[in-house]
């Protein structure tokens, strides 16, 4: 350990005692209220893994502040204190803190499911519920505001009840009252609450003051504020407001919590922001107050960690996606094995399940959000049943997890790639710009293999069947991948586009030749980039174009350019770089034909036609799997020649690097075991029934 005790120091938070640094701060997971069971395994884990403060995400206090469709943690009534005191015990049974984020909504709330009237400064469309729902809020009463104040104390003695050691004042991301009423945007009052800097800080005040009166001697009381929104005046700065918020009210709680505002500058993804970026903006506040201060910054590196609180930035190390990707990150440190630490790669597959209400799932960590329903655990896999040798073909993520997890289940593995270079399309997908973080992936599960003596790996060694049956294997899993297909057929258009193959039409695999090679093969000129496949290869190869000086037209059948990474919190993002660019960006258009010299364009709305001239088309649509070497084997499995044989990832069905990582783990745990193809493979948390 060494270098990284400072790391290990204990810290008082008011009346409690977190035994080292690491804080996992308040996360969404999509598990919440609706499936305890998985959420108190899924936190316990990170305790035991050593995080000395373990969060829930934010907890709605009332019917007033209810987030449907969004699933989080929900305290209404003494009735939901039994499912959150599932996850303080399994935090406690580990020696760890657990915090609790009580949260009002406001403006956030639609109330979809509680149907009581939104509530917040003044009457407006609501944020939440999905995205400009057609509803409004009732501008907060002096009742409403006695409410509230009432509601926040009744929940803060009921998360003591349930066990927490930390309560939460929420006051960040824009998603809650507090930070609504200190906002000038949302809060144009006129009375008590609103107006100069003292009345928009008055709500918080009280509801810190309320929650320390009422569980102050027993539960350490944390504010969570976001100290700059990145718009400017409009919003809160650091160096303007925030200075004077944190001051005003520096030593009331207990712990600061800070941050930056909304969800997507927090959640920055590696692309857009580096490990500490919140630095430049947290930093003052540890200057104003003696309280400990927690913030974030996707840190994974121990030496980053040290450095921030020996730079005085920080006293606790807080992290959500990095305790996603390796729940036992700080047991790791303190045991020694850094090379052992599972890095966050910064893509927010983990956020991308929130906003769907579907259980967190992350790329790097394939058992997150199955602690509970398959009993997978980060670190440990049962011992195999059998001495059984496998091999995998495609070293890709999935067939490099599955090698790496078959070898921790202590069977011998040889694991081959055509490619000299191992990691499939994640090696060259890492070469496309801001996705360097991405190659963690592979280097965390080659570093592993590396280690395993178990495991072979043998590059360069394109199979055929006949190669893998003049061999002596009897296990064989396959994943081969997948290609972008070169017709441009996809789920908008249905079929190839007409004329796909007039000429300087393009691949993603084309390019990404070029960038493994160190080459570049792309005609100049005006290239239009179609893209149906609405991640981020489409608006990543437009930006690499115009970067080459290339005029850019990317064309897409959705309403918004790479449209599922709202998801991912990235799309503003990423359309500002490309109208930074120069890239022209068409929507809710097909692309149903082409020839040498232009491309036919279809509204998706009336078929009105539209024709752009072109040198190059890039088709960004459907991925065609590589499965070839898997049918052909068939035969052998069936008349006796081979005892199993699996098809993993892409070359299964395309989808996101993570499900490819999820698809290699899933076959090393299964391998030898009996599975029954006609059970649910998966436990379930189900509502109890009167009967
Ligand atoms: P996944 O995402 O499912 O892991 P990838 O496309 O990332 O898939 O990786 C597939 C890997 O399989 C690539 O590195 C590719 O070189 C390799 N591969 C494909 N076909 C063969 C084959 N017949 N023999 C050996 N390796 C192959
Ligand atoms: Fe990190 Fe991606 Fe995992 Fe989220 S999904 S924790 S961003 S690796």
């Amino acid at each position: 350990m060494g270098d990284y005790d400072v790391l290990f120091e204990p810290v008082r938070i008011g009346p409690k005692v977190a035994p080292n640094r690491f804080y996992q701060v308040p996360h969404c997971n999509g598990l919440g209220h609706a499936r305890p069971t998985s959420l108190a395994a899924m936190r316990g884990i990170k305790a035991e893994g050593g995080w000395g403060v373990v969060c829930t995400e934010e907890v709605e206090i009332h019917p007033t502040s209810d987030l449907a469709p969004y699933v989080e943690g929900r305290l209404w009534d003494d009735d939901d204190i039994a499912g959150l005191r599932l996850m303080t015990e399994a935090v406690h049974e580990h020696g760890s803190l657990a915090g609790i984020e009580l949260t009002h909504a406001g403006l956030d709330a639609a109330n979809h499911y509680s149907r009581m009237t939104p509530i917040g400064p003044r009457s407006e469309g609501v944020l939440g519920g999905g995205g400009f729902e057609p509803a409004q809020t009732r501008a907060m009463t002096r009742r409403d505001f006695a409410d509230v104040r009432r509601w926040h104390r009744a929940a803060a003695v009921r998360a003591r009840d349930a066990g927490f050691d930390i309560v939460y004042c929420y006051a960040a991301h824009g998603l809650t009252l507090p930070m609504q009423l200190l906002s000038r945007r949302h809060n144009d009052r006129t009375d008590e609450y609103g107006g100069s800097l003292e009345n928009r800080v008055r709500f918080l005040r009280e509801i810190i003051e309320d929650t320390k009166d009422a569980v102050g001697h027993d539960c350490a009381v944390a504010v969570r504020l976001a100290v700059d929104e990145l718009v400017g005046e409009q919003g809160i700065t650091h160096d303007g407001e925030a200075a004077e918020i944190v001051a005003m009210l520096a030593e009331l709680p207990d712990l600061w919590d800070v941050n930056i505002s909304d969800w997507s500058n927090d959640s920055a993804t590696s692309r857009f922001a580096a490990e500490g970026h919140q630095e430049p903006y947290i930093a003052f506040v540890k200057g104003l107050t003696t309280k400990p201060v927690v913030g974030v910054g996707r840190y994974t590196s121990p030496d980053s960690m040290v450095s921030a609180v020996r730079r005085g930035v920080l006293d606790l190390i807080g992290a959500a996606r990095p305790s996603i990707a390796d729940p036992h990150l700080p047991r790791k440190i303190r045991e020694g094995r850094l090379e052992e630490i599972r890095e966050c790669i910064g893509c927010n597959i983990c956020v991308a399940t929130d906003p769907k209400s579907l259980p967190i799932r992350c790329t790097q960590n394939p058992t997150m959000g199955e602690e509970w329903r398959r009993s997978w655990h980060p670190e440990r896999i049962p011992w195999r049943r059998n001495d059984s040798a496998v091999m995998v073909v495609g070293a890709g993520p999935a067939g490099l997890e599955a090698a790496r997890a078959l070898g921790q289940r202590g069977h011998r593995v040889d694991l081959l790639d055509a490619r000299r270079r191992l990691g499939g399309r994640v090696d060259r997908e890492a070469l496309l710009p801001g996705l360097a973080a991405w190659r963690r992936v592979v280097d965390w599960r080659l570093g592993r293999i590396e280690a395993m003596p178990e495991v072979s790996v043998y590059p360069e060694s394109p199979m055929t069947a006949d190669d893998v049956l003049a061999s002596d294997a009897r296990h064989v899993i396959v994943a081969t991948g997948a290609t972008w297909r070169r017709d441009g057929r996809g789920r908008s258009l249905g079929h190839a586009v007409d004329g796909w193959d007039s000429g300087s039409i393009l691949t993603p695999d084309d390019i990404l030749d070029d960038l493994v090679a160190g080459t570049w093969s792309v005609p100049d000129g005006r290239v239009v980039v179609y893209d149906d496949d609405h991640y981020v290869m489409g608006g990543l190869l437009a930006e690499l174009l115009a970067v080459r000086g290339n005029n850019v037209t990317l064309v897409t059948p959705a309403p918004l350019l790479s449209y599922w990474t709202q998801f991912t919190l990235e799309q503003e993002r990423i359309e500002l770089r490309l109208r930074a660019l120069g890239v022209d960006v068409v929507v809710r258009r097909t692309m149903p034909r082409v020839d040498g010299s232009s491309v036919v364009l279809a509204s998706v709305v009336d078929g009105a036609e539209t024709v752009l001239p072109r040198d190059v088309v890039v088709m960004v649509a459907d991925r065609a799997p590589v499965h070839d070497l898997h049918d052909a084997l068939l035969p052998a499995l069936e008349d006796g020649r081979l005892d199993s044989l699996r098809l993993i990832g892409d070359a299964d069905a395309p989808n996101l690097i993570a499900q490819a990582v999820f698809a290699g783990h899933l076959a090393a745990r299964e391998h030898g075991e009996a599975v029954d193809r006609d059970a649910v493979p998966f436990r379930r948390e189900r509502f109890s029934v009167p009967r």
